[in-house]
């Protein structure tokens, strides 16, 4: 097991990357070395599969994270199993991510099976909310509305009509799960699949509640204060509401409700991480001779001197007026503001005569052509001869 690459690098992400960072850099891997999707190598693509997974498995798992920080690949060797290192998947928590990336849950079954047969979390659920451009830069507190499975009252979420009792399922014997075995370029794998008798309940209602049609679960909109940080940008996780997700199973504990954001352009200004870009059209006097442009900035019209000379494609940055950052919203990224010189399209009769006589006191560049002894059939054009 020499020469272990750290589990940051394996990632591609730095030292402080949160929790959205690692899983959205994880995700990305496993989509890319997904054995299934590199049909012509998939020995090397297992291989880097599995070892963004177990560098997942570490800096998903913050008590492991920690460890992994202090004493690097060191924390986990003792004990390894007897593998030849073989990294212990058992315990780690795939099952969104697999979910959304395959359709399925569980690709380590054989592992988990074992440890299988209690209650079992429910899914977290992703909301997305609109932000403005400035509500993101800002933060804002927002209401929202989830739908969300509620114990239906009647049947008390077992689902069966009041006064009948749900059955055992003969199928999977009540266990709500089947192993089946397949061949895949892991080996031979058992992975346990939901039983589709019962729907993984285990248990199969002969005569169903009618208020929840027998699932147990009544579907209400439920509503939840959301503080959104100043300085999230899109596809931000702004926060988790704890246990508000999918119900459990067999008693199991709740998933969570990740909030996430989706945050709508701007017309002025480009943002790129915490640093803002916008494009200034300077007119041509003030780029000349220097004075005052006004500029927009995120907290509104700043004027802002430039040189005389100022060329057009200028970049000044506005140092700290960029977008604040998440960790402390008193740091603040900058403002890069690209200055394009303005030629007037339309002059009055006196602004005219102005430019010909700056022009005759500048390099008399109306007259070039006269003036350089070539002479310019003005009739026939270019290409007539
Ligand atoms: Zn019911
Ligand atoms: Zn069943």
């Amino acid at each position: 097991m020499a020469d272990k690459r750290d589990y940051y690098e394996v990632l591609g992400v730095p030292k402080n990357a949160d929790e959205a960072e690692i899983k959205k850099a994880y995700r990305a891997l496993a989509k890319k070395y997904h054995p299934d999707m590199n049909p012509e190598n998939p020995e090397e693509a297992e291989k880097k599969f599995k070892e963004a997974s177990e560098a997942y498995g570490v800096l998903s798992d913050p008590e492991k994270r920690t460890a992994y920080d202090q004493f690097g690949h060191a924390a986990f060797e003792q004990g390894g199993g007897g593998a030849g290192g073989a990294y212990d998947f058992s315990g780690m928590d795939f099952g969104d991510i697999f979910s959304d990336l395959f359709g399925f849950g569980d690709i380590f079954g054989t592992r988990r099976s074992s440890s299988r047969s209690g209650p079992m979390r429910g899914a977290d659920k992703t909301v997305d909310v609109r932000l403005t451009f400035e509500e993101a830069v800002f933060g804002t507190e927002k209401e929202i509305e989830v739908d969300s499975k509620e114990e239906c009252k009647t049947c008390k979420g077992s689902g069966a009509k009041p006064g009948t009792n749900p059955e055992t399922c003969p199928n999977c014997r009540g266990k709500g799960q089947v192993r089946v075995t397949q061949n895949s370029i892991f080996g031979q794998i058992t992975s346990v699949q939901t039983c589709r008798e019962c729907n993984g309940r285990g248990k199969i209602i002969r005569e169903r509640c009618t208020d929840c049609r027998g699932t147990g679960y009544i579907t209400m909109k439920k509503r939840y204060a959301v503080k959104f940080p100043a300085g999230i940008d899109n596809n931000g996780l702004a926060c988790k509401i704890p246990g508000k997700g999918e119900p459990g199973q067999n008693g199991g504990p709740r998933g969570d409700i990740l909030v996430r954001t989706i945050v709508s352009r701007h017309p002025v200004f480009q943002r790129q991480e915490y640093d803002i870009y916008s494009t200034v059209s300077l007119p041509f006097s003030v780029a000349a001779l220097g004075g005052d442009v006004i500029i927009d900035t995120l907290e509104g019209k700043i004027a802002y001197e430039v040189k005389a000379g100022t060329q057009t494609d200028t970049v000044v940055r506005l140092r700290g007026k960029g977008v604040p950052t998440l960790r402390n919203k008193e740091v603040r990224g900058d403002h890069y503001v690209k200055f394009v010189v303005k030629v007037p399209e339309r002059l009055s009769k006196e602004a005219k005569e102005a430019l010909r006589n700056y022009d005759g006191l500048s390099g008399d560049f109306l007259n070039a052509a006269a003036n350089a002894g070539i002479t310019k059939d003005k009739k026939k054009g270019f290409f007539g001869k």
